[in-house]
């Protein structure tokens, strides 16, 4: 185990996530969370031998770096923190500036803070992360691993809206796209599948968990996807409403909402939950759906619908496609979904292979189409390993 640890931190604005992995078995060798932070039961969480353990922290001062010193702690009491070579980070939004993991410096996390008005919930908080993680470790290199590098390969045509050029000359409003980390994951893992080297692979990668997107992966490339300047467009989500004609903002504003009034609705109470009216979670919608429940099957219903119309554009991006990738907790879990998906592209030839399907869950990966039909496939993601695959490979470079 000794040198292929690297400590991997996702730090949010009120949370914390850290896992250690190992890459050589790509195996999370501990992982944990922290939650609550700014408020009084701010605290770290973690799991060892399946048992968990839990930690307060205290009622003032910084909780990123109070967590970070306990993770330290921890990593002490179980004698692994001189294994540790690295620490990765994930970034939500590299901007145009990042196409590629890099390591941190003063430089970068000056970058990284200003490109906060493009996430200003997540870039600020990456940074605090950042630096706890710097005074903690300040003999290791760190990097920081970007959700948008992947998707620096879409050409102009698919990341520039069609608006005046001037707002993106002054604000830079364009498509980024999110979740770049895990279609870059998954495509690799399905070219392996198919035994056909990336540089010569196509895929359409659906990543469906809380946050949802479609990519178009062309000779291992993204060409297109469908979250954008913000994760808010594309796939109807868990509480995000997705593609939205915009005209409905000005409408609510007009009817004398504020403008957080307006983001609040369609960032938290849509999607799943709007439309449901019960939950956020797939697997709530779907068993209500089971017992009757109106509007969780309208819930069902719009967003395996929306997955299958993203899915049959961006075949159009496509000069053949070797194959649709499911991931993400829906996408790796969700038969009724993935049926009903595959159900809706009948008319491109994909047939469910039914006890394939019902077969490829809790994390075990698998072709549920059948033979001699347009492939479809489950891949499980695994964002940490990439980060720390990522951090390791620059370490040796
Ligand atoms: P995040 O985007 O927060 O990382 P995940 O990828 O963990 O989210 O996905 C969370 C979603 O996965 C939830 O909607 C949850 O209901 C769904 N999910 C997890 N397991 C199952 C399952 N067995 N069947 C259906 N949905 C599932």
């Amino acid at each position: 185990m000794s040198n292929s640890l690297v400590l991997v931190i996702n730090s949010g604005s009120s949370s914390l996530k850290f896992a250690l992995i190992d890459t050589v078995s790509g195996e999370a060798t501990l992982n944990g969370l922290g939650e609550c932070f700014g408020l009084a039961d701010a605290n770290v969480s973690w799991k060892i031998d399946g048992k968990k353990h839990e930690f307060q922290l205290s009622d003032n001062g910084n909780h990123h770096k109070q967590a970070i010193d306990r993770i330290v702690a921890l990593l002490e009491e179980q004698g692994i923190k001189q294994d540790i070579v690295a620490v990765g980070h994930r970034v939500v939004h590299g901007g145009e500036k990042f196409t590629q993991t890099v390591k941190i410096d003063e430089t970068v996390l000056q970058e990284i803070e200003n490109l906060s008005d493009l996430a200003p919930l997540h870039n600020p908080a990456h940074v605090v992360g950042m630096r706890a993680a710097i005074a903690a470790f300040p003999a290791l290199s760190q990097y920081a691993v970007f959700d948008t590098a992947f998707h620096q390969t879409m050409p102009a045509k698919a990341y520039t809206g069609a608006i005046s050029s001037k707002l993106y000359d002054d604000y830079g409003i364009r498509r980024y796209g999110f979740h770049g980390t895990s279609h870059y994951f998954v495509s690799r893992e399905a070219a392996k599948v198919i035994n056909k080297p990336i540089e010569k692979s196509s895929f359409i990668s659906v990543h469906l968990g809380n946050g949802a997107s479609v990519c178009a992966i062309k000779d291992g490339q993204s060409v297109d996807t469908s979250m954008g300047f913000t994760p808010l467009s594309g796939l109807m989500m868990g509480t995000r409403c997705g593609d939205l004609d915009p005209g409905i903002i000005e409408f609510l504003l007009k009817k004398g909402w504020s403008p957080e009034q307006v983001f609040k609705e369609l960032n938290s109470n849509s999607g799943f939950l709007g439309v449901s009216g019960l939950t956020s979670d797939c697997r709530g919608v779907i068993e209500a759906m089971e017992e009757g429940h109106v509007g969780a099957t309208l819930a069902f219903e719009i967003f395996t619908y929306r997955v299958a119309k993203y899915i049959a554009s961006y075949m159009v991006a496509l000069d053949e496609l070797d194959g649709i990738i499911f991931t993400g907790g829906i996408g790796e879990n969700s038969l009724p979904i993935r049926s009903q998906i595959l159900k809706s592209l009948k008319i491109f030839g994909y047939r469910e292979d039914e006890a394939a399907n019902a077969d490829a869950r809790f994390g075990k990966d698998g072709v549920i189409t059948q033979a001699n039909t347009p492939l479809a496939m489950v891949i499980p993601t695994n964002e940490e390993w990439v980060i720390a695959k990522e951090s390791m490979a620059l370490l040796h470079a």
